[in-house]
């Protein structure tokens, strides 16, 4: 097969299982409303839980910075990269947290992919939930270590993974808030077992950090625990891009050695580092409190209103609903349907999320207003 008819074949296998990805153009906002083409749309498919990526404080950081420090960090951080603003923003999150390092990275796929690659040796094992992120999953498959896979959040089944003999070291691997069905991770649980096979356990916290715990800390100061390496993004409740390894000061000395996706790749602009730490402080605030309360009371009341639905809801407590559809073209008609009617959601189909589980992944922010969520339920309960 040559490799026009190779791609051909595989784009028309996907469009035939209406599975084929695309995107959409959007014209304003990332906030509550999102302007499609002439349309404006309730938005409910943005990652950016708090509403933080229009905080009048955190783009005016963002300003700012870029006025001081120009657009661009003009380097690896390894060269000329790495800035005051960037060691500010590494010092804050890790007090924040409770770690003795942390370290940024440009995006949370980059920095899991560097942590597992530069961790990990030939007679090492990744145990990880069948359920995790593409970017730990794919990294971890990459990685000279074995991988094997447990059931999402099935405890002792990783227990018996991690009892098989190895040679090496086993490095455990999860997230926080699963991103495609909001559910938790039983962390203590996991945390236990790891410790007891003495294991490293490694904890994805893309869309906890910064939307639960006390001061938005995220799952694993909400469940009690401190993995040796914790994920931090920002794309995602900062409301901004980014990401942070938190670490022990000799991994973060390792990984500034052997992490090859933060040394041969340009820092992120230091007006970011600024803007980050902005929408840090804002976090920790009472306003961001006030922020987390108003999208723990829409959560609520979506999930009070959407009890009588026809479509299984999945059992979460997150800013992440997913509607469990089943099939591709089923969930694709739905999403239509809710666009016709003002509301912005996107159907996730394999193989993004298992086969037969296509899905509306639904995502309520502290931008949206009670309102909203009642225009929402109401296009869901006019039938399909
Ligand atoms: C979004 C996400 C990532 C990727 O982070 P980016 O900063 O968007 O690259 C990694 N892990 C999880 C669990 C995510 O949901």
């Amino acid at each position: 097969m040559s490799w026009q008819q190779r791609i051909d074949l595989r784009l028309r296998e996907r469009r035939a299982a209406d599975a084929l990805r695309s995107r959409q153009p959007v014209v304003q906002g990332a906030g509550r409303w999102l302007t499609v083409g002439e349309r404006r749309f309730c938005n409910f498919s943005s990652n950016d839980y708090l509403g933080l990526s229009q905080h009048p404080a955190v783009v005016r950081a963002w300003q700012q910075g870029a006025e001081c420090y120009g657009v661009g960090s003009g380097g690896s951080g390894h060269v000329s990269g790495y800035t005051v603003a960037h060691q500010a923003l590494e010092n804050e999150l890790a007090e924040w947290l409770g770690y003795p390092r942390a370290l940024l990275f440009i995006s949370g796929f980059s920095a899991n992919q560097a942590a597992i690659a530069a961790l990990t040796d030939k007679e090492d094992r990744v145990v990880a939930d069948k359920l995790s992120h593409a970017s730990l999953l794919e990294a971890a498959s990459n990685s000279p270590a074995q991988l094997r896979r447990f059931a999402h959040n099935d405890v002792v089944q990783m227990r018996t993974l991690l009892a098989k003999p190895i040679d090496g070291q086993q490095l455990v691997v999860t997230e926080g808030i699963f991103s495609m069905d909001g559910d938790s991770a039983p962390l203590g649980d996991i945390a236990q077992a790891a410790r007891e096979a003495k294991a490293w356990l490694m904890v994805d916290d893309a869309h906890g950090i910064g939307v639960v715990g006390e001061q938005g800390r995220g799952s694993c100061h909400l469940h009690g625990i401190k993995p040796e390496i914790l994920i931090v993004t920002f794309g995602k409740g900062f409301g901004v891009s980014g990401a942070a390894v938190l670490c022990s000061e000799t991994v973060a000395d390792y990984l500034l050695q052997f992490a090859r996706h933060l040394i041969y790749s340009t820092a992120m602009p230091p007006a970011q580092a600024m803007a980050l730490s902005a929408a840090l402080g804002v976090i920790r605030s009472n306003e961001g409190e006030q922020r987390r309360a108003t999208l723990a009371a829409l959560i609520a009341r979506f999930r009070h209103g959407a009890a009588q639905l026809p479509m299984t809801l999945a059992d979460s407590e997150s800013a992440i609903q997913p509607l469990i559809v089943g099939d591709n073209t089923r969930a694709l008609h739905l999403a239509e349907r809710l666009r016709q009617q003002g509301c912005w959601v996107t159907a996730i189909r394999p193989p993004t999320v298992p086969p037969g589980t296509a899905r509306l992944r639904l995502t309520l922010t502290a931008a949206h207003q009670a309102e909203d969520i009642d225009r929402l339920l109401e296009a869901l309960y006019g039938g399909e």
